[in-house]
């Protein structure tokens, strides 16, 4: 059974825990142990405060605790989430298991059990999907949900990300990339290949398209579980 943890990105410290489905259909949080002004002598009470909906994202109210003893609201993110993000590091459910993504065609953009995750502009450049110029949300007869469109620059700016929190990037040192491969369980020569296709402009595809070709085949070695989301908020918090 998993429970509330405290983690941390940048100087922020924040609460992950398990959600489960109630005999009546909505989602509840577990009431974590510890609020994020916690100390060591375990003098947290905590309540339910309220719930936060969310326009896009998880798809149920976020709760809002209050640690009555240190008068400190926060909110509990599902596993795999963190604070301001549109999209988890990894999918999983609401109680923190892997999801099993079941799609017709394993090829397709949506196959991949990273196309709704942080990392989404990769697998849409993989697919060979710019995103438009211009915002475009809900667009008639789109198969994608209105909050899956970005643009394309926030596209190449996710995909940036990726190279950076990676060691991809050509500037990127390699005692990085060792970091990640010691983290993550990736072999160095995948890293060193795809940092060499990654910034070598050839006649083939464009650029863009093989940056997310290779960040495709790197996130795909990945198990899409709590511990790797886990792993890789650690890089997040270090690059
Ligand atoms: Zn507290």
């Amino acid at each position: 059974m998993s429970m509330a943890v405290l983690k941390r990105l940048a100087n922020r410290i924040f609460v992950t825990g398990p959600y489960q489905v109630a005999k009546d259909g909505s989602v509840e949080a577990e009431i974590p142990h510890r609020c994020p002004q916690a100390r060591l002598d375990g003098t947290c009470r905590i309540k339910k405060f309220g719930t936060r909906k969310r326009i896009c994202g998880m798809g149920y109210p976020l709760w809002i605790c209050l640690c009555v003893a240190h008068k400190y609201h926060f909110t509990v993110y599902p596993p795999g989430w963190i604070p301001y993000a549109r999209n988890p590091i990894v999918q999983l459910t609401p109680d923190g298991k892997p999801i099993e993504v079941l799609h017709p065609n394993a090829n397709c953009e949506e196959a991949s059990p990273w196309s709704f995750t942080i990392f989404k502009s990769i697998i849409a450049a993989a697919a060979g999907r710019l995103w438009p110029e211009e915002k475009q949300l809900g667009v008639a007869g789109s198969p994608l949900p209105p909050d899956y469109q970005g643009v394309a620059r926030t596209q190449k700016r996710g995909i940036k990300f990726f190279m950076k929190m990676f060691g991809l990037l050509k500037r990127s040192h390699y005692k990085w990339r060792e970091k990640v491969c010691d983290l993550l369980s990736i072999e160095m020569s995948t890293l060193q290949n795809s940092k060499e296709k990654m910034n070598t402009r050839s006649r083939g595809p464009p650029l863009w398209k093989v940056r997310g070709e290779q960040g495709k085949e790197i996130l795909e070695t990945l198990t899409a579980s709590a511990k790797t989301s886990d792993k890789l908020l650690q890089l997040m918090q270090l690059a």
